[in-house]
């Protein structure tokens, strides 16, 4: 019998998400762990085959399609790792729970609270359902204090808008425009 984990790594824009999966997919490389990695096809800021922190780290991912079809679930045992998992919305909700049915660990990290400041699917779902909840902070850009939310500079009133630091800056609640 095995029991599977879903640990959800959820923040702001530069909150070092992306490190913080970087850091647990080393930790299971080193304990022998097969890991299996996807990220949104749509997402290329960096490298159309790799997550990269905005640092420059990187580790090789398989795009995807935002509607999970080309997800192969990995062997009971193994690690399977979604980044950005905010532009998936809730299509990223049933291969989550196939693969903790059975018996793969699930680790994931994306953007918790859209623009607007609202909730952001599939995190509502996802934040209930884990086991491990890791909840990282950025530096606000107007005061330094503890930002929650990624304010967009860019125009557009998509929910999903792929953009680095020219498209978004993490904002603390006080200072973030209501
Ligand atoms: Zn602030």
């Amino acid at each position: 019998m095995t029991h599977a984990r879903l640990t959800v790594v959820a923040g702001p824009m530069f909150a070092g998400k992306t490190a913080e999966l970087l850091r647990r997919v080393a930790a299971a490389h080193d304990q022998g762990r097969a890991v299996t990695v996807y990220k949104p096809e749509t997402d290329n800021r960096y490298d159309a085959l790799a997550l990269v922190t905005h640092d420059g780290r990187r580790l090789t991912a398989s795009p995807i399609t935002l509607d999970c079809a080309g997800l192969v679930l990995p062997p009971p045992g193994a690690l399977l790792v979604i980044d950005e998992a905010h532009f998936f919305g809730n299509a990223l909700l049933a291969p989550v729970r196939s693969a903790l049915a059975t018996g793969v660990d699930v680790l994931l990290a994306g953007v918790d609270l859209d623009h607007r400041g609202l909730p952001f699917d599939p995190f509502p779902t996802l934040l209930c359902e884990a086991d491990e909840v890791v909840k990282l902070r950025a530096r606000c850009a107007r005061c330094g204090g503890p930002a929650v939310h990624s304010h967009r500079l860019a125009p557009g009133s998509d929910r999903v808008l792929v953009g680095g630091a020219e498209a978004y800056e993490p904002r603390c609640r006080a200072c973030f425009p209501r």
